[in-house]
């Protein structure tokens, strides 16, 4: 486990959730699905960050991949509570980037 200080994080986050434990940097739109890729915090360790990246499929709302440097990843294979947050917080905000992104 490669955990991240905050201070290692470098430039501003497109989207940062209001309890400012995820932060996504990077959101690619690649035909049908979207990768999102940021730091969401780590909850045994605060002001840590676990370096994450996730594949989405607006269209079906589904998680194609992920991945994560925890334990509970690493171990089980399975999408992390990391990677739904870091979903979440693109769902939750899509309507917002997608008008910034015109303008
Ligand atoms: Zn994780």
């Amino acid at each position: 486990m490669a955990l991240i200080k905050l201070e290692e994080i470098i430039g501003k986050a497109l989207l940062e959730s209001h309890d400012k434990t995820v932060k996504l940097y990077g959101i690619t739109s690649t035909g049908r699905k979207i990768d999102l890729h940021g730091y969401v915090m780590s909850e045994t360790s605060k002001n840590y960050f676990h370096k994450v990246s996730a594949e989405y499929e607006p269209a079906s709302k589904n998680l194609i991949y992920g991945n994560c440097d925890c334990e509970a990843y690493v171990y089980f294979g399975s999408p992390c509570k990391h990677i739904i947050k870091l979903r979440n917080v693109y769902e939750r905000n899509e309507e917002k980037i997608n008008k910034n992104s015109v303008q």
